[in-house]
């Protein structure tokens, strides 16, 4: 089978693997979409080590189940499912608690194990989630990052009515945005580049500009950077809550008496719990997720998707063959 791999740091490049072989607890499954993302790219970056070259990449994807491994119950051949892309060994002290999102022995997809941007791949059967209907390939590989925001918002407990603000709007940003506009939050944003500012603008939410003095209830730190997470804090009406999914790694200027005074909630919110979140997103999915998709390439288009990816607003996609009709 051909697979996306990266071969040196800034160069992906189409590789033959041989077709993997479903353990019997897995299900195999021929891919049809996989999305691009910020975690994606600092691999490509070499910012993320991975454990060899080339590498397999990829972790946001779609597919039909073309083979079930003989242990497997309630997934059956011709199934199209969406792929929860961090496989948790359910039996660590984190995930007997039920905070699978801090799995000691996590796998996760395209960084600790090979990713999904490749024809066939084996998947534990829990982790292939089937397909809500009605939702083409192009919107079904925003599920994944778009949990990523629906498990933040639901950990952050914002209810309709509430004035939220996003701050960064990559497509993670984005997709909070859809999730927060559809629950019926008054939602602000903050973001530089003008695209994706227009795109969140599409979306519904409202740029933060002469109203930069509002503060909000609700908080959601997207951008990953160090001045996105002072603003995040500061921006926190009293009893707000702050919570940050990007993932800045140098020290921040946060003034304690802040957040005492102000009675804040400043939280950390990571991936996804197993399988609520999955549960919920796949049940119930948001009408919005297709306008947030803004560019398609092919497997053999891969090093383009990835050296653009970061310019584009919204998101980037690599389609694996089968167009993605609405089912
Ligand atoms: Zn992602
Ligand atoms: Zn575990």
């Amino acid at each position: 089978m051909r697979a996306l791999a990266l071969v040196e740091p800034g160069r992906v490049e189409v590789v033959e693997r041989p077709d993997p072989e479903p353990a019997r607890s897995e299900v195999l499954v021929r891919m049809t979409g996989v999305g691009i993302c910020g975690s994606d790219l600092s691999v490509f970056d070499g910012h993320r080590e991975v454990p060899g070259a080339p590498w397999v990449l990829g972790h946001e994807g779609v597919g039909k189940i073309v083979e079930v491994g003989g242990e497997v119950t309630g997934r059956h051949v011709g199934q199209r499912v969406v792929i929860e892309p961090n496989y948790c060994c359910f039996t660590c002290a984190s995930c007997r608690a039920g905070f699978t999102s801090g799995c000691e022995n996590r796998k996760i997809v395209g960084i600790n194990v090979p990713g999904v941007l490749a024809e066939y791949v084996a998947v534990p059967a829990p982790f292939a989630w089937l397909a809500p209907e009605g939702l083409a390939t192009e919107e079904l590989v925003c599920l994944e990052p778009y949990t990523v925001g629906a498990a933040a918002s639901s950990r952050a407990e914002a209810r309709p009515g509430q004035r939220a603000l996003v701050v960064g709007t990559g497509s993670t940003g984005l997709l909070l945005v859809v999730h927060l506009v559809e629950r019926g939050l008054e939602t602000w944003f903050v973001e530089p580049a003008v695209d994706r500012a227009e795109l969140a603008v599409e979306l519904g939410a409202r740029p933060l500009g002469e109203d930069a003095d509002l503060r909000f209830e609700q908080v959601f730190e997207t951008s990953g950077t160090v001045p996105g997470t002072e603003l995040a804090v500061a921006s926190a009406a009293p009893g707000g809550a702050v919570t940050l999914l990007g993932l800045a790694t140098d020290p921040a200027k946060i003034v304690p008496a802040m957040i005492v005074r102000g009675r804040l909630t400043v939280r950390g919110s990571m991936i996804y719990e197993h399988p609520g979140d999955f549960a919920a997103t796949t049940a119930a999915p948001p009408r919005g997720l297709g306008r947030v998709v803004r560019c398609r390439f092919t497997l053999e288009e891969g090093q383009e998707a990835f050296l653009s990816a970061r310019t584009v607003a919204g998101k980037s996609w690599i389609s694996l063959g089968e167009e993605g009709a609405p089912t």
